[in-house]
């Protein structure tokens, strides 16, 4: 039988069958980390589709409701294109990818579509 070791710091358990954590540090410590890590990773995502929100408001000229911009100037200026908050498939069955109110769709060479969600959709 294989020894059961402590999830944190690795040493040997001696205890019941079902014992995880040598004592109380390790298992403090460990839970904490755990913690830390989804924090750190949902902290990452919502600075990412925050960021790639502000550019897409970029795209757009005050009074208009679409802009059009090429797709590496969206890279350059640091747009994330795995982040979005949902997809929108239109009647000709042209997807969107949304972060929050502000979509774009892949045009032909390079550029993009930026559209803005009105309030009444
Ligand atoms: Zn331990």
């Amino acid at each position: 039988m294989e020894p059961r070791l402590c999830k944190e710091c690795e040493k040997p358990l001696k205890g019941r069958a079902d014992q995880k954590f040598c004592d109380d540090y390790c298992r403090n410590a460990y839970n904490n980390r755990q913690n830390a890590d989804a924090n750190n990773l949902v902290r990452n995502i919502n600075n990412m589709l925050r960021r790639n929100r502000r550019i897409l408001e970029g795209c757009i000229k005050a009074g208009e409701e679409m802009g059009k911009v090429q797709r590496q100037k969206l890279l350059q200026a640091g747009f994330d294109f795995t982040y979005h908050t949902h997809i929108y498939t239109n009647k000709k069955g042209q997807q969107y990818a949304f972060v929050y109110e502000y979509g774009w769709l892949a045009l032909d060479e390079g550029w993009c579509l930026v559209v803005k969600r009105s309030a009444k959709d």
